[in-house]
């Protein structure tokens, strides 16, 4: 890459201070979207610091969900924000983390590709970053980079570097670093504190990062003439400031960003063709959410991790956006599994306080028994009950074992069942079990007309996510259907089942479940068909 090279893309470097978990995935997309809002093609992608290679290993207790895109990438929760935020498919190329850079450098080290060369941070790791934010960036007008952690990280300098690197190379017309800070409220003297804020700005400057956009979070709304402070000590120009205190719903950050003008002033910094920003649809959803409170719902999540709110973010979300375009808003109710497992809590008691269950994706067994209970209660007392690829797996086990194999279950659980109704399929065998090597991405499904499927797709052919190793097995298709399940979703070219649900002539309310996890296509204005018939269901 030669010095001032214009590669047609405006480039947004959103990096964080003070400290990291305040949102900066949300107000990048925010941002994105606002851009969008205006006409221009945007890019958005995230680059987190860690050795891994991708999210796929990472627990979701400590790093929220791993999200999937329709090509199969496993990657942060951020990627979720940016296609909810911008409404948009996204792939691979969005999400980079440093142990896929580094991989591929060890790799070209010993392919001998370095010729002799010294293998170093500076220039090998940090040019192959900048050749994958480029790639990233093709055909967009505009690409975001959001890089995860604070600035100052000591793995994050290689990012940093990189990025630093970018904006010398397009130059400063096409490159705006925003800067994401937090600003800590003191109860004792009533008054919010600028200095963490000047000292992250300092800190980014002496990294050669100089951010000309700042994004403040705080948990209540600070005084506006904090901007003022902000831009004489921060060194920002006040039109450049937006303050982000918590707002009620995380789709009012781009109505507040456009308020503050943040758009506008993107805009004439970066040189863009000035155009009006569309945010009606944001301006509606606001609306619909104002006029959902009058009632609601419950869903019961039963689940592994009941301690992070982000580990189910994307099935959250999507239960949120059904409720909001079935006028209602949805409580959610963690479930430990484990505790229904031990009798600890009682699926009666759960069953008066929840209008249905959901059982969400999960590995491991921790807690499976519990997840079969509910899925089997959910089935014999009509409750509705959506499952997500495991809550797919344990509605087929407590299906079998309602139709007397009492001892069916999933190889993942138990290797010596006699009865594995859930398993791993012949050309899957013997392959390693960590480490991107399951069921990833877009797949076909083939749905039976005249089916519950049917009815809330009103289409036979759809393809949706996937992120598993196991498969409801075939040849106890028979047993599950004297259990009153049947399969009304089929993958076309394997024949491996993809959709199961409740047989008319049970008459059960509403019970459906997917070996794919349509929470990954759920938009906060066009929420997913399985979510809508399940809030459908039970309002
Ligand atoms: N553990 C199951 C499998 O690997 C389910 C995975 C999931 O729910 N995402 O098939």
């Amino acid at each position: 890459m030669g010095f001032k090279e214009d590669v047609g893309t405006k480039f947004i470097f959103v990096t964080g201070g003070v400290i990291s978990g305040v949102g900066k995935g949300i107000a990048a997309a925010s941002l994105g979207s606002i851009l969008k809002a205006r006409g221009y093609s945007v890019n958005i992608q995230k680059c987190d610091p860690y050795l891994n290679v991708d999210s796929g290993t990472l627990n979701p207790a400590e790093h929220g969900e791993c999200f999937v895109t329709s090509d199969g990438a496993e990657t942060d929760l951020d990627l979720g924000h940016y296609e909810r935020f911008l409404d948009q498919n996204l792939t691979q190329s969005s999400s980079l983390m440093s142990g896929r850079v580094l991989r591929e450098v060890l790799e070209n080290e010993r392919a001998g590709k370095y010729r002799g060369k010294t293998v170093q941070y500076i220039p090998h790791v940090t040019d192959l970053m900048k050749q994958k934010i480029l790639e990233a960036s093709k055909g967009f007008g505009i690409h975001i980079v959001e890089i995860g952690g604070t600035m100052g990280d000591i793995e994050a300098q290689a990012f940093t570097e990189a990025i630093r690197e970018i904006g010398l190379s397009v130059g400063r017309e096409n490159t705006l670093y925003a800067h994401v800070v937090y600003l800590p409220y003191l109860e004792t003297s009533k008054e919010f504190k600028t200095k963490p804020a000047q000292n992250a700005l300092r800190d980014a400057r002496n990294s050669g990062i100089f951010p000309e956009l700042l994004l403040t979070r705080s948990e209540k709304p600070a005084p506006p003439k904090l901007k003022e402070k902000l831009a004489l000590f921060g060194g920002i120009s006040k039109e450049a400031i937006a303050m982000l205190p918590n707002a009620e719903s995380i789709y009012q950050v781009p109505i507040s960003l456009e308020l503050q003008g943040i758009g506008d002033y993107v805009v004439s910094r970066l040189n863009l063709k000035p155009s009006k920003a569309n945010i009606k649809k944001w301006e509606d959803l606001t609306d619909k959410m104002a006029e959902a409170k009058k009632k609601s719902v419950s869903i019961g999540l039963v689940v592994k991790y009941v301690d992070n709110e982000d580990s189910y973010f994307s099935v959250t979300e999507a239960l949120r956006s059904a409720g909001w375009d079935n006028g209602v808003i949805v409580k959610i109710k963690y479930i430990s599994a484990e505790k229904v497992e031990s009798g600890e809590l009682k699926l009666d008691d759960v069953a008066k306080e929840v209008d249905g269950f959901l059982v969400p994706g999960g590995f491991g067994n921790r807690g499976i028994e519990g997840k079969i209970l509910a899925a089997s209660y959910a089935l014999e007392n009509e409750i509705p009950y959506l499952g997500i690829c495991l809550g797919m797996q344990v509605a087929a086990i407590a299906g079998a074992r309602r139709a007397g194999l009492t001892k069916a279950n999933s190889t993942e659980f138990d290797s010596d069942t006699p009865d594995p109704v859930v398993t791993t399929m012949e050309d899957q065998k013997g392959k390693e079990l960590t480490g991107g090597t399951m069921r990833l991405g877009n797949y076909d499904c083939e749905i039976k007309e005249g089916s519950l499927a049917y009815k809330l797709y009103g289409n036979n052919l759809i393809q949706e996510r996937h992120r598993h190793r196991y498969e409801v097995n075939a040849k106890y298709l028979t047993d599950l259907e004297e259990a009153g399940l049947i399969i009304t979703g089929t993958n076309p070219q394997t024949n491996l089942p993809e959709i199961l649900e409740a047989a008319p002539e049970l008459n059960h309310p509403f019970y459906i479940a997917a070996q794919f996890h349509p929470e990954f296509t759920s938009r906060p204005t066009n929420p997913q068909a399985l979510f809508n018939g399940l809030i459908q269901a039970v309002v």
